[in-house]
């Protein structure tokens, strides 16, 4: 394929000590050499590829020293876009940085798309469509565990699972094209059936493995969505301002004037909280009496974790009971707050109302359980048969979207043979499942949506 250069700055604006500036594609040597005068006198475009060179970059026109920089060239095709490669490392600051990208472009560069490095990498088929996508997530990774799971599957795990499942349904298909073309022989098709059916469950089942993962990888990718509920004063804002400050916060966001609800993003061990917030829990307390009860009906839906506290140096009131059955059905963990006071609750009333969930005491005056409750949110978390790390998550809707076809795809196919459908509509069922499934990794995908996902990237990825 034939692309034109292009360059961007490729490390994040304004930060950092060193600043790159990025070029690639069939005049990147070229270009780089007209700018670059080096201790050495060879041409950039005589070096051994994978050097670093240290010199300076030129102002054509005047012949004045611009820059001092490092510049790395890489031929392709052992490159991240297979194309030949140029990094100008120069002086961080901004003006630094934006000066040796004028330079650049000057020569004839033009400026990268968003994603436009990725997206080579991508067509000229050094990565596959779902590791492109994980470089965004990469991008965006909120914590180690989703860096982690953003790596895993830009390094091909979902890629290889995913090829490995098709390769699966291209045998069945292959049995399937031989039972119609010798439809007289009736043993084979009894065997095709039986063959066909043991497949088609297996394959279904394994897709069916990886969407139950889509909830972690989701949660991973985008925080668990965390709300704090309880009566006026027992301690809501103290509990946020304890999670907030214990932990590394990763994101805050800036109070938006037309958003009623703000998030905090907080890595509790592992597990990336997003601590709804409402613009008043931390003043004036009361979430439904800022946002109205319809909003924080949707808020408390749309919620994967509930913190619910109470006092206990309080009895419990009607309230506790009736905010006990606004949150009944989803994951819970009930606080018991201010054990520095003397007891006025009832602990047996409160394990009533608590059943299953996790009960937690502290006193956020003293500091003292919050380690507790952090455990008990990540082994919430992290329970079950789920173990993070050594899995194959799915965590971009889009993939979810598709793997949830692909099993229904699937299904159509095993309950037509089931009932005895003619094996040609079959046949249609489980070639649709095998196009789905490629549609993940970017086989047989549009366009319009590949340029549509690369437009997702920072700028210089
Ligand atoms: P909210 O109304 O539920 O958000 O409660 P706040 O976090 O605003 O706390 C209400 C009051 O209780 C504040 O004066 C806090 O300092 C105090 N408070 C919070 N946690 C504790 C605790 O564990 N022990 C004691 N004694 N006071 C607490
Ligand atoms: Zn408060």
């Amino acid at each position: 394929m034939e692309f034109d250069t292009i360059a961007a700055i490729s490390t994040p604006m304004g930060e950092g000590a060193i600043a790159i500036v990025r070029l690639s594609g069939d005049q990147a040597f070229e270009i780089a050499d007209r700018l670059f005068r080096g201790v050495g006198s060879k041409k950039l475009s005589e070096v051994a590829s994978h050097t670093i060179h240290y010199g300076h970059l030129i102002e054509p026109k005047t012949g004045q020293v611009a820059e001092e920089v490092m510049v790395s060239v890489m031929r392709g095709p052992k490159t991240f876009t297979k194309e030949d490669v140029v990094e100008i490392n120069c002086h961080g600051g901004l003006v630094s940085v934006n000066r040796v990208l004028q330079l650049v472009l000057n020569q004839g560069a033009r400026l990268a798309e968003p994603g436009e490095f990725t997206k080579r990498a991508f067509l000229n088929g050094r990565i596959d469509l779902s590791q492109a996508e994980a470089v965004i997530d990469l991008i965006r990774a909120k914590t180690d565990r989703a860096m982690n799971l953003a790596l895993g599957q830009m390094e091909g795990r979902l890629s290889r699972l995913i090829q490995k499942l098709r390769q699966e349904i291209l045998e069945i298909l292959a049995h399937v094209e031989v039972n119609i073309d010798y439809p007289e022989y009736d043993d084979v098709e009894e065997m095709t059936h039986h063959m066909l059916l043991e497949k088609a469950k297996y394959v279904k089942g394994e897709l069916e493995k990886l969407l139950q993962t889509s909830q972690q990888g989701k949660i991973l990718r985008e925080g668990l969505s965390t709300v704090i509920v309880g009566r006026p004063n027992v301690g809501k804002s103290s509990l946020l301002n304890s999670l907030v400050h214990e932990n590394k916060a990763i994101v805050t966001d800036i109070p938006g004037t037309t958003r009623d609800v703000i998030e905090e993003y907080v890595n509790v061990r592992g597990v990336p909280l997003r601590l709804l917030d409402t613009a008043g829990i931390r003043e004036t307390e009361d979430i439904v009496e800022r946002i109205g009860v319809e909003r924080s009906r949707q808020v408390l839906k749309e919620a994967d974790l509930i913190l619910l506290v109470l006092n206990y140096s309080d009895e419990l009131s009607e309230e506790d009971r009736n905010i006990f059955k606004a949150v009944e059905g989803m994951d819970v963990i009930v606080i018991v707050n201010k054990t520095d006071l003397p007891q006025k609750i009832d602990m047996d009333q409160v394990k009533e109302l608590t059943k299953d969930y996790a009960l937690v005491t502290t006193s956020l005056l003293e500091d003292k359980g919050v380690d507790e409750l952090e455990e008990a949110i990540s082994s919430l978390f992290f329970s079950g048969a789920i173990e993070a790390g050594d899995m194959t998550y799915v965590s971009n809707s889009r993939h979810i979207a598709l793997l949830n076809q692909a099993v229904h795809s699937i299904e159509e196919a095993i309950s037509g043979v089931e009932m005895g459908t003619p094996i040609d509509i079959v046949q249609i069922d489980l070639t649709r499942s095998w196009e789905l499934l490629g549609e993940i990794i970017g086989e047989s995908v549009h366009e319009s949506l590949i340029d549509q996902l690369f437009s997702q990237f920072c700028l210089g990825k």
